[in-house]
């Protein structure tokens, strides 16, 4: 994706009061790769929330917030993150979930995600922790456009359950 600089990132957030009213904090931005990234998504220094900001078709920037939970439970067990199919071994996952206001309900929507947020580094192998316990033979675009179409899919899932408030 193209280079962000603070004030893109601000303004992808600006007047989305649909995702989250709280302004990021955003991180460093200079060891940001941004060639290597398909969305640019962060963590609160509290962990409580993540961050991201997706670059649309359209040329513009969505940013979202998104509530933030870990399993409380320790054991090991295998996950895999619903975007990047990654297959963590241990705690490499949280969830990431978005509060929708409905009709006449809220629903909230959510994914297990990558804990980091960092798919798009998972893909490219160039995390340093293991590689996915699950070997896949489709190649890295064929990833990058499943990543892609993941993150689409859930924004127009939380954009259309939305246009009812
Ligand atoms: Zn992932």
């Amino acid at each position: 994706m193209q280079v962000l600089t603070p004030q893109e990132i601000h303004g992808a957030f600006h007047g989305d009061q649909k995702t989250g009213r709280s302004k990021p904090v955003v991180p460093n931005l200079a060891a940001v790769d941004w060639a290597v990234l398909d969305y640019f998504g962060w963590l609160h220094p509290a962990g409580h929330k993540g961050y991201m900001v997706v670059p649309l078709a359209n040329g513009t920037l969505r940013g979202v917030v998104l509530r933030c939970s870990r399993p409380s439970s320790q054991r090991p067990r295998y996950e895999m993150c619903a975007w990047c199919h990654h297959v963590h071994r241990t705690n490499g996952t949280a969830m990431f979930s978005l509060l929708v206001r409905g009709t006449d309900e809220r629903i909230t929507i959510g994914n297990t995600l990558c804990r980091n947020l960092d798919c798009s580094l998972r893909i490219r192998n160039l995390c340093s922790d293991p590689p996915t316990y699950m070997n896949e033979t489709i190649d890295l675009q064929s990833k990058v456009v499943r990543l892609q179409q993941s993150i689409y899919q859930f924004l127009y899932r939380a954009n259309a359950l939305s246009e009812y408030e």
